[in-house]
């Protein structure tokens, strides 16, 4: 079983699912978002960034599976009195080695702490097959109905995001849908629309949709790895954010604005 890199583990968390949550972040990322706010999530392996003070500091540590669920394990008492529990994110999760993140899951369902997977999709059914029995919830991004433009903006195309979707809504599992929203590029009424066909015709239930405005917090990490950022991208206005929660509500979803 391969150690994952491990890049954060946020404590506290209360945006990657219900109630205080531990969120992991795996390192390593099959595809390329334009947009990320976490360009050192991508690379696999451990790299040098400088921190804000100008230092070098290396991101990312392997950590064994015991010295994880200790860390996770030990703010278990405010998932019980929160509802809450951990967040496997990245990175990318689903794209590890997942002998390691199945038995990971299943020592916290083991010990009663609730497993959310935020996901982008991108990774082998197979995979989802596995993590299935010990994941309580799905925080799964859909970027685009249009495959060419997924194409162009993460370097790969959407088929296997809708695979793994509708693989999941057929196992009956729980989902929350996470929409990123780019003004001029996935912001308007006709993709809501396009989004909300093609769950109806392809009978995808999710329990919830999460709208997530773009915002570009992290634009000065880019300069702290030593990469150039060439995000161009707006953030859609709050009025425009609402009218496309109204257009989800009204085809009867439970919509939330930000994670
Ligand atoms: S899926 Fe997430 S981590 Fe991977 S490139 Fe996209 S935004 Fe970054």
């Amino acid at each position: 079983m391969k150690k994952p890199t491990i890049f954060n583990i946020q404590k506290f968390s209360t945006h990657d699912g219900p109630g205080i949550r531990t969120t992991i972040f795996f390192k390593g990322c099959p595809i390329r978002c334009e947009w990320c706010h976490n360009p050192e999530s991508q690379a696999y392996a451990p790299e040098i960034m400088l921190n804000k003070y100008g230092k070098e500091e290396t991101i990312g540590k392997d950590y064994s599976l015991r010295e994880l669920v200790k860390k996770i394990q030990a703010d278990q008492i405010f998932y019980d009195q929160s509802g809450g529990g951990v967040t496997f994110s990245g990175g990318e999760v689903m794209a590890q080695d997942m002998d390691y993140v199945v038995e990971l899951a299943k020592e916290c369902q083991r010990l009663g702490i609730s497993v959310a997977i935020d996901t982008c999709g991108v990774a082998p059914t197979e995979n989802y097959r596995q993590i299935l029995p010990y994941a309580d919830l799905f925080l799964y991004d859909l970027k685009f109905m249009d495959s060419h433009n997924h194409k162009l903006y993460t370097g790969v195309g959407n088929q296997l995001v809708l695979e793994n979707l509708r693989f999941l809504s057929q196992q009956q599992a729980e989902i929350n849908l996470r929409l990123i929203l780019l003004d001029d590029v996935n912001a308007a009424k006709v993709d809501a629309e396009a989004i909300i066909e093609w769950l109806a015709k392809e009978k995808i239930h999710v329990s919830e949709i999460s709208l997530l405005p773009y915002h570009d917090f992290g634009r000065d990490k880019y300069e702290r790895l030593k990469r150039v950022c060439t995000q161009n991208f707006k953030k859609p206005s709050e009025e425009q954010v609402e009218a496309l929660q109204k257009v989800y509500q009204d085809a009867g979803y439970q919509v939330t604005i930000g994670g």
